[in-house]
């Protein structure tokens, strides 16, 4: 069961919480199979990254004083810890797929101290390619080239300064990548209370009406993020 799409719905925009206390970074390790990256059905475009195939091994650096219950790897691919795997089916949250178990083959570590003793066990997610789509006229996306395909509304992403979904677009997952938007990850109102709930680290939720990302403006600090660990 997904949240209930028939509220007034609230948006977030998860990124892995820099500079966290479980800050870390993955690094898929050889040999890395890849297939096909999705393609609109409509105009044929690619809308997102190469696919990851088995094996799934991947080398962490570590560079908060523990591991994260989130980091994102390379292309859309994503790791999340067994805990926060467990919780996230026990409850039914909705929008991951896959769940395939990597190996950890090396951890590195980027701060002095001790080491953790326990390396989790992470599963490979991706978030799935969800029929909500960026609210064009209501939102601040400084697009590379025009949009010219109403279905996946994709070009490339040069600025955000806010942006919402066009309403009655969304069908209720609580992680999903929307049309004209498919590089980042937006969650729901249940997935923000689900990773507070849980304590779940090194993930960071901003609403995304005041998500900012411009490679031409100075960095500013997140403006209300729900969940810092
Ligand atoms: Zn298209």
């Amino acid at each position: 069961m997904g949240s209930d799409p028939h509220s007034t719905p609230r948006f977030f925009l998860l990124d892995e919480a820099t500079w966290s206390s479980h800050d870390m970074d993955c690094h898929k390790v050889d040999p890395v199979n890849r297939g096909d990256a999705p393609n609109c059905p409509s105009c044929g475009e690619t809308i997102g990254m190469l696919t990851w195939r088995p094996p799934y091994r991947v080398e962490l650096v570590l560079y908060g004083r523990d591991f994260g219950d989130f980091v994102t790897c390379s292309g859309y691919d994503l790791l999340v810890s067994e805990r926060f795997a467990e919780a996230f089916r026990a409850e039914g949250l909705t929008g991951l797929e896959g769940f395939y178990p990597a190996e950890v083959v090396k951890v590195r570590k980027k701060r002095r101290g001790p080491k953790p003793s326990v390396v989790p066990h992470y599963f490979a997610v991706t978030a799935c390619f969800a029929h909500a789509a960026v609210d064009l006229e209501n939102s601040h996306i400084r697009y590379s080239d025009p949009i010219t395909c109403s279905e996946c509304l994709c070009s490339g992403v040069d600025a955000i300064h806010g942006f919402t979904l066009q309403p009655g677009t969304w069908r209720g997952e609580d992680i999903f990548r929307a049309r004209g938007l498919q590089g980042r990850l937006i969650v729901s109102e249940r997935f923000a209370r689900f990773v507070a709930h849980h304590g779940f680290t090194n993930m960071q939720l901003a609403p995304t009406e005041e998500y900012v990302d411009d490679p031409d403006s100075p960095p500013s600090p997140p403006s209300t993020p729900i969940a810092k660990a």
